[in-house]
């Protein structure tokens, strides 16, 4: 089990995220970028890591001297690492061979990998240590995507035998990401890289339903909640508009709850005009106007019992007084759950509870 942790846990907070899956029994992390690779290993983290972008040219001595493993498939990026590794007079580099079998980013062709393969043994310098490919549709539920996924897993398999008749082990196979973990019992090799559903959100179509009707039924729990507090409670005559743009104007008598949050937090100003609403009390109150870069506006009508002080949730577990998760507003928004969580900034204090 390789747990991705890239892009700081999707914006749950890397290093705790990434001690609670090896405590949890995960034995591969995997991350982005080298930096973020790093930021691990100074947390005391020593666990394999595997870099499933590639760096630029000026990270790869990092990259070797903290011990995180690359994805290769470009000669020119093997000789690169080579020519670190060497300097640093380790013999036994791990690397992992990236096949494209058809998601169109990168990766060797599979055809290709047998010599590529042979290019990292001849190294003298760096080993091969796993071999890996990575789906485009595996999280789409049509016969099509089916289709696509079987015949990039059949590639990847051309690409592995390739590798072993150049007489070269290609060690640890893996494939699948959080939907093909769902569903694919049969694709699962000698290792998974789970990302979203570690985080409690299903994989896009690999949705709650779709698991129940395929007789595979799972019940994920969000990680994350986001809250804020309303920081003032006002009355607005019928009449007064709230905001930027002036983009809405009271139809009636009614009070508004300021936020303490904004774009600026990573709560978009796509998700006002998809009609977002927050849960205070338990109940749903609507985002009015725009919301800016560090506050926003909802409209509470008149006799709510809101306020200031209260806890203003807007996604999250139902236990905190979520009405919402992540992947809803996503799905209002027009964007997925993994972007949501990631787009929570660094302001945005992280609170762990065990
Ligand atoms: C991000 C990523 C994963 C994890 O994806 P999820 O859909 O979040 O499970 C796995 N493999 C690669 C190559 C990735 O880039």
């Amino acid at each position: 089990m390789c747990v991705a942790v890239k892009a700081d846990a999707y914006g749950h907070g890397a290093v705790p995220c990434a001690k609670a899956v090896l405590e949890a029994g995960a034995q591969y992390l995997a991350v982005a970028t080298v930096d973020e690779g790093i930021e691990l290993r100074e947390n005391g983290i020593d666990a394999p890591v595997l870099l499933l972008s590639l760096c630029s040219m000026s990270e790869i001595a990092s990259a070797v001297k903290y011990d995180i493993t690359p994805l290769v498939f470009d000669r020119y990026y093997v000789e690169d690492f080579a020519r670190e590794v060497k300097k640093s007079g380790r013999t036994d580099f791990a690397v992992h061979i990236a096949v494209d079998t058809g998601m169109g980013r990168i990766g060797v062709y599979p055809e290709e990998a047998g010599e590529l393969a042979l290019q990292i043994h001849k190294t003298g310098c760096l080993k091969v240590d796993g071999i890996c490919t990575h789906f485009a549709v595996s999280d789409g539920a049509s016969s099509e995507d089916d289709k696509y996924t079987k015949l990039q897993y059949e590639r990847f398999m051309q690409a592995v035998d390739s590798v072993k008749q150049k007489g070269i082990d290609p060690g640890i196979r893996h494939c699948c990401a959080s939907a093909a973990c769902l569903t694919r019992k049969d694709m699962q090799l000698d290792m998974v890289r789970p990302g979203i559903i570690a985080y409690g959100y299903y994989a896009d179509e690999i949705d709650r339903d779709y698991l129940c009707k395929a007789g595979t039924p799972l019940d994920l729990k969000e990680v994350m909640t986001l809250e804020c507090e309303v920081s003032a409670v006002r009355k607005f005559k019928k009449g007064m508009s709230v905001g930027y743009g002036r983009t809405w104007t009271a139809p009636e008598d009614t009070e508004i709850a300021v936020l303490t949050i904004g774009y600026g937090d990573g709560l978009l100003r796509a998700y006002g005009k998809a009609g977002l609403t927050v849960a205070i009390n338990g109940r749903p109150y609507p985002v009015r106007g725009r919301i800016c870069m560090d506050q926003c506006m909802v409209e509470l009508g008149n006799g709510s019992g809101v306020q200031r002080g209260d806890k203003a949730v807007i996604f999250g577990l139902k236990e905190d007084g979520a009405l919402q998760n992540a992947d809803d507003i996503a799905r209002k928004a027009g964007t997925i759950s993994y972007e949501v969580a990631t787009c929570i900034t660094k302001r945005v204090p992280r609170v762990f509870i065990s």
